[in-house]
């Protein structure tokens, strides 16, 4: 019986786990497998990347072959694992089977794709690792002035927007929904971030969608038809409408799915010795929590467990910083579901009260997002 200690995936999750775990365990085997190339990058730095000019490879802040090193792992890069058997606890690979005593799933998550017409629908791109934010900034490369539109004014959406109006693109961002980050944000902070960004230069369709992609006659520039009849050109279709949990893997492996791999408190999933963190997990309130900051607080419990003391992850509040920097914010909004309204007592302030009267989110924008500590202390979970 093996002793390794397998994970798949080379994002925040998969690294973090195994530098948390080799600080309570230097002896125990680690595999890590991962479809790419396991380099270690901050993966929100790739939506503020433009504005600093910024390379993809400069983004890399450790290569995987020195991560590896550090922390004594076997890395199989480029190598993505075909199917699980966890009864026999076994992963499949095209290098052959690999034994494990726990595994690990931090498979991320993949962009949300919905059906675009046109000849050029297939040159829609979306941002959710460095090799998609290299060829973005491939296409991109010739330079400042052109037109980039951008599907979805969620959050990856407006920063991007952000980003690359500074870089001195000419942006628009097309929404189904009424304002920005509609999702996160009352009225009154959409209303303030939308003008932010249309002081950069940032023009919103709201209201509508994109229908068709199609190549110009050129081939180089794209013509994209909104629902609304408006025709827009543009040297790059961004698509920012959101991300879905990786579950491929553990859904034809049988393992209990959701909107994420479901996991308990110990971030086990239905099967023994097989965990999952990050943004494919499904965690035990229910929710998913595609965030830095709650990956960082699943994989030192994670590793606590893998190292032999079962540990919960425990969650608490953890706001959200936008990286819009023509209006900066941060937003810690109510579970879903919870009942209550915004009230905003002072400029650059919202409060999520309920019915009795007790804060349950907030909003803050501007130089209010200094008070972030002072405003999560405040709030009742
Ligand atoms: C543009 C952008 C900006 C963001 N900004 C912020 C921010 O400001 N603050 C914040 O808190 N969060 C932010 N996020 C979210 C945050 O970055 C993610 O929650 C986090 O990086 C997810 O890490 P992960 O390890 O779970 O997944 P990923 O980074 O997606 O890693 C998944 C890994 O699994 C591997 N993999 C998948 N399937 C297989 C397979 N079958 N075989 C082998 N390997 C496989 C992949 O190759 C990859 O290495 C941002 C996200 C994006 C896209």
């Amino acid at each position: 019986m093996t002793n390794t200690v397998v994970v798949i995936g080379a994002g925040l999750a998969g690294w973090t786990t195994v530098r948390e775990f080799r600080k309570l365990d230097s002896t125990t085997p680690v595999t890590l497998i991962t479809g790419d190339s396991g380099d270690f990058y901050a993966k929100p730095s790739l939506s503020n990347a433009f504005a600093q000019g910024r390379l993809p490879a400069q983004l890399v802040s450790t290569p995987a072959a020195r991560m590896a090193e550090t922390l004594g792992v076997t890395l199989l890069a480029h190598t993505r694992v075909q199917a699980l058997d966890t009864a026999a606890q076994s992963v499949m690979t095209p290098a052959g089977s690999i034994a494990f005593r726990d595994l690990v799933l931090a498979t991320g998550a993949q962009p949300i794709r919905v059906p675009v017409e046109g000849d050029a629908a297939d040159r829609v791109l979306s941002v959710n690792s460095l090799d998609d934010f290299a060829v973005l900034h491939a296409q991109l490369q010739a330079g400042s002035g052109r037109p980039v539109l951008i599907m979805g004014a969620g959050l990856i959406g407006c920063e991007f927007a952000n980003d690359l109006a500074s870089a001195g693109f000419c942006v628009s961002v097309v929404d189904p929904g009424l304002r920005p980050l509609a999702a996160l944000l009352p009225e009154a902070a959409s209303a303030e971030l939308r003008q932010a960004l249309e002081a950069l230069g940032v023009t919103f369709h709201f209201g509508t969608t994109v229908r068709r992609v199609d190549a110009t006659q050129n081939a180089e520039n794209l013509q994209v038809l909104l629902s609304n009849g408006l025709l827009a050109q543009a040297d790059c279709v961004l698509s920012a409408i959101g991300l879905r949990a990786d579950t491929r893997l553990a859904q034809a492996a049988g393992l209990a799915v959701e909107r994420g791999i479901m996991v308990n408190r110990q971030l086990r999933t239905s099967a023994a010795h097989v965990h999952a963190l990050g943004d494919c997990a499904q965690y035990a309130h229910g929710v998913t929590l595609p965030y830095v900051m709650p990956i960082m607080t699943a994989a030192r419990a994670l590793a606590a467990t893998l190292a032999g003391t079962p540990s919960d992850a425990v969650f608490a509040l953890m706001p959200v910083s936008v990286k819009t920097p023509a209006l900066p914010l941060v937003a810690a909004p109510p579970s879903p579901g919870t009942a209550g309204q915004w009230h905003a007592p002072e400029a650059g302030l919202w409060q999520w009260l309920d019915e009795a009267g007790v804060q349950r989110g907030f909003v803050l924008s501007g130089s209010r997002t200094a008070q972030r500590m002072a405003e999560s202390k405040r709030v009742v979970l």
